[in-house]
């Protein structure tokens, strides 16, 4: 005999497909599930949309797959509905036999450094909303009206955050970028980026494919120190063997310090071993001053030696942590889990999960393993209610219909001015467009 179990999966990023499809991919005739995949905003794809640069198109095809799974039969989506406003964890619990939180990790952790407050001082994880086209970061003010920019960090968001100020927003003109930061962008007296990191080249999380990508871009000098890279290379090799994807990335940085200039007014620095230390400024950012560190044996320690780089606008990217769910516990912007396990019948996946670590595909096998442990802690299917009785009636909700209409007409626009598509970022304007 068939059981078939109900889901309510709560997030629609990546995290929350890839477990709907190893929901999918692991019935059989004896075992059904009916997904129901509830997300706060009216548009889904979490980071997908909001977060993967608008000039890395390739890597947002990924949600063709996502609409793939949402095609199937058994799947419903519930856009516009937010876990903890809308609905409460208890009634979840209450209504479906397994609850999946999917939430993603969505708040920049801050620096902790005087002046973090001042106008021109913004966390990534509001300025990569606000070009993305998110609809509550539309108001972000992001000055872009001084000359100099620097972004703190050395992983990708920080790349991306820096390439977004650094290229010519021609670049941008035929991609999906919001049409309010292309017009901002298009307006930027921005022609100096700097990316800084706390840590030696050798530490930094940057991944090869963005370095290799940097001596591409056409209207920017990318600038690394050869001297900062043969020192972090050599302390490398020191330790013994230099593993693959760290000698790829040293090749890769070394290849920018080698790659010749063409004298662009644009250009972006990349520095090593700066500790940011305090932002200075009186009502807004005037500058930042840094902390000299070295590397001493396996340490990062300070010189005592202090650098200032003059600039109107700092972008922080040094990392996330989830925002805080009713009834849900929390360890170290996490949600509290053993494997994927939080309590009796509640699972979570994703940044959520493991925190602001891994690339899109790294939440498919991370799904998937939490899908065998929900499938292997399964009793007997109950009773549930139907979601429709415990949603407020005043909600519009976002079905996959109406967000197939949002998805063809955003496309359809971008088609007619050039562009994969033309992202709509008022809320307002997103219910009307999924009536049709
Ligand atoms: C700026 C940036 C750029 C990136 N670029 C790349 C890249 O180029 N390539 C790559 O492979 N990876 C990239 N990543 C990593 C990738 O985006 C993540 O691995 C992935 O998105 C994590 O998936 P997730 O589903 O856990 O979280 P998310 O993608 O954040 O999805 C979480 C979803 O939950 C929803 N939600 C949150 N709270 C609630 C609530 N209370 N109720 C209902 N819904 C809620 C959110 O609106 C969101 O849709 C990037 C990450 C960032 C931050």
């Amino acid at each position: 005999m068939s059981a078939t179990y109900k889901v309510a999966i709560v997030g629609a990023g990546p995290a929350g497909y890839f477990t709907a499809q190893a929901l999918q991919n692991s019935q059989s005739d004896e075992l059904k599930f009916e997904i129901d995949m509830i997300e706060r905003l009216p548009t889904p794809w979490g980071l997908v949309r909001s977060g993967v640069a608008p000039d890395h198109p390739k890597i947002k095809t990924v949600a063709k797959v996502f609409e793939k799974i949402a095609s199937d039969p058994g799947f419903r989506l519930f856009g516009n509905i937010e876990l903890g406003k809308d609905v409460t964890l208890a009634e979840l619990k209450d209504a479906y036999d397994v609850v999946v939180i999917a939430t993603g990790s969505a708040l920049g952790r801050k620096l902790g450094i005087p002046g973090e407050e001042l106008r021109g001082s913004i966390s990534a994880a509001d300025f990569v909303p606000w070009y993305n086209g998110h609809p509550d970061f539309t108001h972000i003010d992001v000055p872009l009206d001084g000359g100099v920019a620097v972004v703190i960090g050395a992983g990708n968001v920080a790349m991306d955050c820096a390439r977004i100020l650094a290229i010519d927003p021609l670049e941008l003109d035929t991609t999906d970028v919001a049409p309010h930061a292309l017009s901002a962008l298009h307006e930027s007296k921005i022609r100096k980026v700097h990316i800084a990191a706390r840590r030696g080249a050798e530490h930094a999380s940057f991944t090869s494919p963005e370095l290799r990508d940097l001596p591409k871009l056409e209207h920017t000098d990318v600038h690394i120190n050869a001297d900062e890279i043969q020192a972090a290379t050599a302390r490398a090799l020191a330790k013994g063997d230099i593993e693959k994807d760290l000698k790829s990335n040293l090749d890769a940085m070394q290849a920018i310090a080698d790659h010749p200039h063409s004298g662009h007014e644009r250009s972006l620095d990349l520095h090593f071993l700066l500790a940011p230390k305090e932002i200075v400024g009186t009502d807004k950012v005037q500058g930042i001053t840094f902390s000299i560190n070295k590397v001493e044996g396996d340490k990062v320690v300070d010189t005592g030696e202090t650098h200032t780089i003059s600039c109107s606008l700092v972008i922080s990217a040094i990392g996330y942590h989830a925002a805080p769910l009713a009834g849900v516990p929390a360890d170290m912007g996490k949600v509290k889990n053993v494997d994927g396990r939080v309590d009796e019948n509640l699972y979570v996946v994703g940044w959520a999960k493991r925190g602001p670590s891994g690339v899109i595909g790294t939440n498919k096998s991370d799904a998937a393993a939490v899908v065998e442990l929900i499938v292997s802690d399964l009793k007997s299917p109950k009773k549930s209610t139907n979601i429709d009785e415990i949603l407020p009636i005043t909600n519009e909700v976002i079905t996959q219909e109406k967000w197939s209409r949002i998805n063809a007409a955003e496309i359809a626009a971008g088609e007619a001015v050039g562009k994969p598509r033309l992202k709509e970022v008022s809320r307002e304007k997103l219910l009307s467009l999924g009536e049709g």
